[in-house]
C-alpha cells in the first residue's frame, strides 16, 4: 500500500443490527477521517442473508472480488433466522471470506473500558486489557460441513499445520511486540492448547516454541485450555496475547466478551497475509433489529483495528494517529456517561454514534 494513495474500503454491513452499525461507525469515520486528512473511500457491498431472500445470492461474486481488492473490509454480521440455504445451511458469508482469503489470524481485543461495567468485582478487573488470537481457518474447523456421520457415530477432523502455527505464533509475538511499546512493560505470549491430551497440540506447542526463540525480548507460556478458561475469571488482568486453536479460541473470546460488557463491546479483526476483514463479534440480533438499539461499540472499535492495521500495512502515520483518537474518544464517551441498552443504559445506536463523534 502506498502512503498518501486513497485507501479503500469495502463495506458489507448484512443483516440485521449489522446494517445499524456499520452505518454508525460509517457515521464516525467520515469526521475522523477529514480530521486527519485520511485519504478513505469507502464502498457498499450486498451479502447476506436479506441479499439470499431478495436476489437469490447470498454472497454474489463481485461482492467477493471488489471485497478482496479492496485494502481493508469493514463487515457488520450475517445470518437471519428463518433464511437458510436449500440445503439447510446456514447463511454466513463472512466466513467464506475468511476461508477463501486465508485469514488465519482472529484477533478478539478483550479491553476494559472506562464507566462501562466488568463482569469481576476485583477492582484489578479494570485493567484488564488483552488480546485472543484465535486461528481462524483450521483447527477444529477444518472438516466444517464435511464430517464424516454414519447412523452410529459421527467424526470430524482437528487440523494443526505448522506453516498456520508458525504465522500465528509471529504474529502474536509481533503484536506482543507492538503492544509492549504502547503499554509500556514486556510483553508476554502464552499459548492457550490441550497439548497433555493431544498428539496435535503437543505439536502446536512445539512449532510455537520455535517461533518464541526467534522473540527473545517478548515473555512465552504455555497454559491448559481448562484452567485458561478458570483463570479469565481469577486473574484475567495478567494476560497479554493469547494464541489459541479456532473451537478454543471461538469460546474464549465469548467469555472475554462478557467480562468486558457483553457482545456490544467486543470488536474483532480477521488478518491473513495480504487481507483484513474487521467486523464486531456479535452476530445480526434478531431480537432488537430494527428499534435503533444496537450498541455501535464494537463495530467502531473494529474500524479503529482497520485504521491501525492500515498504519502497518504503509498507509501512513495519520491512520496510526487516528485509530488511537478513536479508542480514545470511545473511551472519553463512556467515561463521559454513555450508557447503551445492553449496560443498561437509554442510549441507543445514533446517541452512542453522536457521544463518540463529540470526542473526535
Ligand atoms: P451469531 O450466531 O451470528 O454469533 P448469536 O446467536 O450468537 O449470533 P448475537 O446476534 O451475537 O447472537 O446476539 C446475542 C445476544 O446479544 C442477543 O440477545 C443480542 O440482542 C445481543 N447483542 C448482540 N450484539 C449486540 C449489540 N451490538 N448491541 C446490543 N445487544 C447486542
Ligand atoms: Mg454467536
Amino acid at each position: 500500500m502506498a502512503k498518501g494513495n486513497t485507501v479503500r474500503i469495502a463495506v458489507l454491513p448484512g443483516d440485521g443490527i449489522g446494517q445499524e452499525v456499520t452505518a454508525a461507525a460509517l457515521s464516525v469515520l467520515e469526521p475522523l477521517a477529514k480530521r486527519h486528512g485520511l485519504g478513505l473511500s469507502t464502498e457498499t457491498l450486498p451479502a447476506g442473508a436479506f441479499h439470499f431472500r431478495d436476489a437469490g445470492e447470498a454472497f454474489p461474486e463481485e461482492s467477493f472480488r471488489r471485497a478482496q481488492a479492496a485494502d481493508a473490509n469493514l463487515l457488520g454480521a450475517m445470518g437471519w433466522p428463518g433464511i437458510r440455504y436449500p440445503d439447510g445451511t446456514e447463511i454466513a458469508p463472512q466466513l467464506d471470506l475468511r476461508f477463501r482469503l486465508g485469514l488465519y489470524a482472529g484477533v478478539r481485543p478483550v479491553r476494559a473500558i472506562p464507566g462501562v461495567p466488568v463482569a469481576l468485582a476485583d477492582p484489578r478487573a479494570r485493567a484488564m486489557d488483552f488480546v485472543i488470537l484465535r486461528e481462524s481457518t483450521e483447527g477444529l474447523f477444518h472438516s466444517r460441513g464435511r464430517g464424516t456421520v454414519t447412523d452410529d457415530m459421527a467424526e470430524e477432523t482437528l487440523r494443526i499445520t505448522r506453516a498456520t502455527t508458525e504465522k500465528l505464533s509471529r504474529f502474536a509475538f509481533r503484536l506482543a511486540e507492538r503492544r509492549a511499546e504502547r503499554l509500556g512493560r514486556r510483553g508476554r505470549v502464552t499459548l492457550v492448547d490441550k497439548a497433555n491430551v493431544f498428539r496435535a497440540f503437543a505439536f502446536m506447542r512445539a512449532v510455537f516454541d520455535g517461533v518464541a526463540a526467534e522473540f527473545p525480548g517478548v515473555d512465552s507460556a504455555h497454559h491448559y485450555v481448562d484452567a485458561m478458561a478458570l483463570d479469565m475469571l481469577r486473574r484475567p488482568w495478567e494476560f497479554d496475547v493469547l494464541p489459541t486453536e479456532n473451537m478454543f479460541g471461538d469460546i474464549l473470546s465469548d467469555l472475554g466478551a462478557g467480562l468486558v460488557g457483553g457482545m456490544g463491546f467486543s470488536p474483532s479483526a480477521d488478518i491473513g497475509d495480504d487481507h483484513a476483514v474487521f467486523q464486531p463479534a456479535h452476530g445480526t440480533a434478531p431480537d432488537i433489529a430494527g428499534k435503533g438499539l444496537a450498541n455501535p461499540t464494537a463495530t467502531v472499535l473494529s474500524a479503529a483495528m482497520m485504521l491501525d492495521w492500515l498504519a502497518s500495512r504503509g498507509a501512513g502515520q495519520p491512520f496510526a494517529d487516528a485509530a488511537s483518537e478513536l479508542e480514545r474518544a470511545v473511551d472519553a464517551a463512556f467515561a463521559a456517561g454513555l450508557r447503551t441498552p445492553d449496560i443498561g443504559g437509554a442510549d441507543g445506536t445514533e446517541a452512542a454514534a453522536r457521544a463518540i463523534r463529540e470526542g473526535i
